[in-house]
């Protein structure tokens, strides 16, 4: 019996493993281009770091984390989620210390324990950023600006952005205490979990799928959130810094995000077309994380793009449409020609092109089936006369044209002609 990838999990090769790979080129450029510099933290993290950061009556801590014992009696988790691994790193290589305001970027897989459908897998992919070091609402512009920006390189449009605050760590327990005497009468109607729920983290609640909870929770209401003075101007200055920028929000959604660490500014960004699954993006402020993680009481401020959800809702763009055919093959004439032949495509790819031969000893003629079946833009074929004369014929398989140029300088002038079209 063969064997399969696991439920939630998936193989990628192809026409999708070569969008992916344009989808990481546009997202790296974007990053660096507004000063943010990669990070690559590991998978395994001790679990600890995500019931100190995500929080402990969070979904993605009580079910959905891959946690195992290793041999030395460890409680190790398959990370779910980017922030905390980013925060984690900042503070064990000081950055804290050597930079004022950390600007980093992130890729790679994530995993979560969750029923696996369209757009939710066990093993999914992020990219995000992070900005470690302000409180400043302009950061939350940047942020949330880059976001846009990525997902409409990516092919991602319309989207929808929707925008609130949660408020300080005060006006959170303001708005629980409100939210709880809100719920009070209806506690009975809830789901077991929402009831739970109330009592250790009544945000959780609006987050829940259950559509009585739904309704319960989010009937006339504007926004759980009370503010502070400090944070209402907070996030007007967000407001009004988004505005400029010309990135539509929505601040009349109501939403918490379903992490414990949020303070102030959150969003989500929606894609249509996705059906149930449609959030693409999140992220928020973290004014606490850092130093609940050991670190300074310094700002901070990020959002996580799910990859899959992205490239299900991408248009096609530019980047990764790829001209239709593209490099050359050298077929091989005679058998004792291999040797040469290998040097030549060597070259070729010194130079730039995208070069291809056979290794089985096929007939000239399988060669150049393959050749076209591969979707080669042009073939040569290589022989005894070819060394003879010091020359070799190049078919254009695209245009239908065909010249001859000399042996010696080969390499060189298809890298003339073929390299704007190799897409590697
Ligand atoms: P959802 O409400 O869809 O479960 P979430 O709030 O758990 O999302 P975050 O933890 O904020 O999601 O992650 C940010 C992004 O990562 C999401 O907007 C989504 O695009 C993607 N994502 C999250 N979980 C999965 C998953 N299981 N499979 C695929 N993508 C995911
Ligand atoms: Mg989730």
């Amino acid at each position: 019996m063969t064997l399969q990838a696991l439920r939630g999990t998936t193989d990628l090769f192809g026409e999708a493993a070569r969008r992916w790979w344009a989808l990481e080129r546009t997202i790296r450029r974007l990053a660096r281009l507004s000063g943010y510099e990669e990070v690559r933290t590991p998978i395994l993290e001790e679990a600890a770091l995500f019931l100190r950061s995500v929080g402990e009556t969070t979904d993605i801590v009580q079910k959905e984390m891959f946690q195992f014992e290793d041999r030395g009696g460890h409680q190790i988790v398959l990370r779910p989620e980017g922030t905390a691994p980013i925060v984690r790193a900042y503070l064990e290589h000081h950055l804290d210390k050597t930079i004022g305001l950390a600007k980093l970027f992130y890729t790679g897989p994530m995993f979560r324990a969750e029923r696996p459908q369209a757009g939710r897998y066990r093993q999914f992919h992020q990219y995000g950023v992070e900005a470690i070091g302000s409180s400043s609402p302009w950061v939350d512009v940047e942020v949330i600006v880059l976001c846009q920006q990525m997902l409409r390189h990516c092919g991602v449009e319309p989207i929808r952005v929707w925008l609130t605050s949660m408020g300080c760590r005060d006006d959170q327990a303001r708005s629980a205490a409100q939210l709880r005497q809100r719920l009070a009468p209806h506690r009975d109607q809830l789901c077991k979990e929402c009831q739970a729920r109330m009592d250790k983290n009544v945000f959780r609640v609006l987050d829940c799928k259950h559509p009585t909870c739904r309704a319960i929770a989010w009937k006339d209401l504007h926004t759980p959130f009370v503010l502070c003075q400090a944070c209402r101007e907070h996030f007007d200055t967000v407001r009004r810094g988004l505005t400029a920028a010309q990135v539509g929000f929505d601040d009349t959604q109501v939403f918490a995000r379903g992490l414990d660490y949020y303070t102030r500014t959150v969003f989500e960004v929606r894609a249509e077309g996705l059906g149930a699954q449609d959030a693409v993006a999140a992220g928020g402020r973290y004014d606490h994380l850092v130093e609940e993680l050991g670190g300074p009481s310094v700002g901070a401020v990020g959002f996580a793009a799910g990859i899959e959800r992205i490239l299900l809702a991408a248009h096609p763009t530019v980047a990764d449409t790829p001209p239709s055919r593209q490099g050359v093959y050298l077929a091989i004439a005679q058998p004792g020609l291999v040797d040469q032949a290998f040097a030549l495509v060597q070259q070729l790819r010194h130079n730039g092109v995208l070069a291809r031969m056979d290794s089985d000893g096929k007939s000239l003629k399988a060669q150049l089936r393959e050749a076209d079946k591969m979707g080669c833009r042009a073939v040569a074929v290589f022989g005894e006369q070819e060394l003879q004369q010091g020359t070799i014929n190049v078919k254009d398989l695209e245009r239908g044209t065909q010249h001859t140029i000399p042996l010696e300088s080969f390499a060189a002038a298809l890298a003339k002609e073929l390299k704007p079209t190799c897409h590697v």
